[in-house]
């Protein structure tokens, strides 16, 4: 028996996928190259918006079309939110949630023989239960975002407890749980072996260790545990992915300037800079907060990398709530924005909502912000000219600082090193290092 996993959306999908491919080695299945090749293919699926429900109902049809003699289960969180829908689709044959993902290893023993088709199309067979009971969860180092192998991605965090109206995750991924201190440690102990930097990644990061009866005997938050790593481990070099601003502490601040292990790196979600609309989101700050914060990290690490996601065309944004958005991002020291364009998502709270912003309206307001974000992002770039900044090289010939800019080598270096470059100028979105050969500054 062959499988193929074919992974859909953010880093945390990606480390589910790869530790359910760990799994399913471990239990004697041999993976297949591709879905064409495999006996039973797993879509591992993200809903966060309606073309990434889109990309999955598209993908399912080409592997059955492509290999109709395939088993197809379908997971992830598409299936949790909607598992009747994606079971209507012609060869799937089972949709297992979230809830289930950590016993699809156990499960498929038993379901394999009940698919024997005898020329019969078996009916599908849905095995989702209520997330909000999940307790456990899939994690396994992945590659980072642009699929470099040199800074592995580990999800030390799961789910969320917030109330976001626009947010999917809380119903598809379960209440806010957290891998034990151990097996963080194992794990960073395991990977400082190979690589240099590691990056922490979460749902929701900064509620590491905050779930009740957690570790009663330890009692850390995240600022603790990245004490420890740095104390019981030799990891080179933490990166820290994203934090919700009212979890940024002064302690994890304080730890961060303190330490040179830790990258000066910090990546706060905003997703609006009107405090009306912050509160119809149900987000658990307002703009002075976030402000609050943002200063405060910038005045301790002012060379520091600072990236928000910032979401346009929330229902109700009216043309001052965007003005105000605009604004606060414009006089923050951010340099890098994610900016997303809102898109209702059943189940969610702000689906129903009447105010909904017309679509030409919403992608015009991305348009503002990524041209905003080019400028503030380009101004910090050229701040970096003459600076000698530490990296780790990349397999793909570029190396990453800690704030954050791909920066071009200016000769070949082996990949996975932490190095020093000086900056001699700039690239069409990042750095060049400063070589006789090289650009000019600019
Ligand atoms: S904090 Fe809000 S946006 Fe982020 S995962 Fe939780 S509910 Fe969703």
């Amino acid at each position: 028996m062959r499988f193929f996993i074919q992974n859909f959306g953010c880093r945390a999908t990606q480390a589910d996928g790869a530790a359910l491919e760990g799994l399913l080695a471990k239990q004697g299945f041999a993976p297949a190259e591709a879905a064409r090749a495999a006996d039973l293919v797993i879509l591992n699926t993200c809903t966060v918006t309606s073309s990434a429900d889109d990309d999955v109902r598209k993908s399912i049809h080409r592997v059955h079309r492509e290999n109709p003699g395939a088993r197809i289960l379908v997971t992830g969180c598409y299936a949790q939110r909607s598992p009747a829908e994606l079971s209507q689709i012609p060869g799937v044959t089972w949709v297992v949630g979230n809830s289930h993902k950590t016993q699809i290893p156990d499960l498929l023993p038993g379901l394999l023989p009940a698919a024997d088709y005898h020329g019969q199309v078996p009916a599908c067979e849905i095995i989702v239960g209520d997330i909000r009971e999940a307790r456990d969860f899939l994690s396994s180092p992945v590659d980072d975002a642009f699929g470099d192998r040199t800074r592995p991605n580990l999800k030390i965090q799961e789910g969320c407890n917030n109330p976001c109206t626009f947010c999917i995750i809380p119903s598809v991924r379960g209440r806010s749980r957290s891998m034990s201190t151990q097996q963080v440690l194992a794990e960073i102990r395991s990977l400082a072996g190979t690589y240099r930097e590691i990056v922490l990644t979460g749902i929701n990061l900064g509620r590491w260790g905050r779930e009740a009866g957690f570790e009663p005997e330890r009692r850390l938050r995240l600022d603790g545990l990245l004490r420890l790593i740095l104390e019981q481990t030799s990891v080179e070099r933490l990166r820290i992915s994203s934090v919700e601003p009212m979890d940024l502490s002064d302690d994890l601040l304080d730890l961060m300037a303190a330490s040179p292990r830790i990258a000066a790196h910090v990546h706060a979600p905003l997703q609006s800079g009107s405090d009306s609309v912050l509160r119809r989101m149900k987000r658990r700050y307002r703009t002075r907060h976030y402000e609050d914060r943002i200063l405060r990290a910038h005045r301790l690490l002012p060379h520091a990398a600072f990236g928000a996601d910032v979401m346009t065309g929330f229902p109700g944004e009216s043309d001052d709530d965007f003005r105000q958005t605009f604004e606060f991002i414009e006089r923050l020291p951010l340099t890098y924005l994610h900016v997303f364009t809102y898109s209702a998502r059943p189940g969610t709270p702000a689906f129903s909502d009447s105010g909904q912003v017309p679509h030409p309206l919403r992608k015009q307001r991305t348009r503002l912000l990524r041209e905003l974000a080019e400028k503030k992002n380009l101004a910090f770039r050229r701040a970096q000219i003459g600076r000698t900044l530490r990296a780790v090289t990349l397999d793909n010939g570029k190396a990453l600082p800690e704030n954050y800019l791909a920066v071009d080598l200016a000769a070949h270096r082996p990949a996975n090193r932490l190095v020093e470059l000086k900056i001699g100028g700039l690239t069409a979105g990042g750095l060049a290092e400063e070589s006789p050969f090289n650009v000019l500054p600019s």
